[in-house]
């Protein structure tokens, strides 16, 4: 019987390949480096050869995979099995991910955007386990998020919903990357939170923490480390962001009436000078008969939620298999 999957989580810097089972159990990883500027097709061989090397180690054959998933940032087409547009992989856009990788690995791939195969994973193994109506939200250099509704993962027409990084809360506001202004992910990501603090700094903003960091340097990670030792500039930047952060969740509460909200990503620490302020603002925003019932919680994955969450994009895909 089949039951073993791999996991590809396809990051900025890294591609980790994971061999897991149906239950979620990770026992093996190799991690190679994404070289996002190099050929696609250099790449695509090299992790075909990881993955044979991680199936050989367990003495595995094509036969006993489910299937290989891939969780990959950007616009994915997920039934063509086609990356879109990814900020990360330039060179593979437009390529037959899927149809490469099956013909060579002889295995069923799937692939899907990183945030919904976390969605997929939370719902499989971690806060979403059994609960049909939430969302996902991660918050680190950008914000991505994942619909699960009716114990579905909802994708939308063309494969872009759950773009909570991309509601407007300002209009006419800070540029995104995406081209837009005044979206969530430009005042509320660890990127924006970041920039906040610079931008702070420059008009004349005194913090002695910041003082030992070269002002182009200074990180999101920076700043939640700057707030949680005490420093009143990181403090109000990261208040001002969980503001933002709650306005954004109280429109999805709002609209998708959740089960719960589960929060993954380096900026939403269980701290209370990031915590409170979100909550708050998700009360004073939020429809109380819709709130009422919504939990808000962390994610419980945390750093595995990337190699999860591509395991579970196959036994999603693969669901009516098991049913
Ligand atoms: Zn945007």
């Amino acid at each position: 019987m089949k039951r073993w999957i791999v996991g590809i989580d396809v990051g900025g810097t890294k591609i980790a390949a994971s061999l897991g089972t149906i239950r979620g159990l990770l026992v093996a990883k190799r991690v190679l480096s994404s070289r996002g500027g190099a050929q696609s097709t250099e790449v695509i061989g090299e992790l075909c050869e990881t993955v044979r090397r991680l199936l050989n180690e367990r003495k595995l054959k094509p036969q006993h995979i489910l299937g290989v998933g891939l969780a990959v940032a950007g616009a994915i087409d997920t039934e063509k099995g086609v990356i879109l547009k990814s900020p990360n992989l330039k060179r593979w856009e437009r390529i037959p991910l899927k149809k490469i990788l099956s013909r060579s690995l002889h295995m069923p791939v799937f692939i899907e955007n990183d945030a919904n195969a976390a969605a997929v994973g939370e719902h499989c193994f971690g806060s979403g386990r059994g609960v049909d109506h939430f969302l996902y939200v991660t918050v680190s250099t950008g914000i991505g998020s994942g619909i699960i509704a009716n114990g579905v993962l909802v994708r939308g027409t063309s494969g872009t919903a759950g773009e909570l990084g991309h509601i407007t809360v300002v209009p006419g506001g800070n540029k995104c990357q995406c081209g837009k202004q005044g979206c969530l992910e430009a005042y509320a990501s660890g990127t924006a939170i970041a920039s906040a603090v610079k931008r702070a700094l420059r008009k004349g903003a005194k913090s002695r923490y910041f003082n030992k960091i070269r002002l182009n340097r200074i990180t999101g990670k920076d700043v939640t480390l700057g707030a949680l030792r005490g420093d009143r500039l990181a403090v109000r930047v990261r208040e001002t962001a969980a503001d933002y952060l709650g306005i954004g969740l109280a429109n999805v509460v709002n609209l998708l009436n959740p089960r719960c909200i589960i929060l993954g990503g380096g900026v939403v620490e269980k701290v209370d000078h990031f915590w409170h302020p979100m909550l708050k603002a998700l009360k004073r925003e939020a429809w109380p008969m819709a709130l009422a019932r919504c939990r808000i919680t962390r994610s419980k994955l945390g750093s595995r939620v990337g190699d999860l969450g591509a395991l579970a994009v196959v036994l999603s895909a693969c669901r009516n298999s098991f049913e």
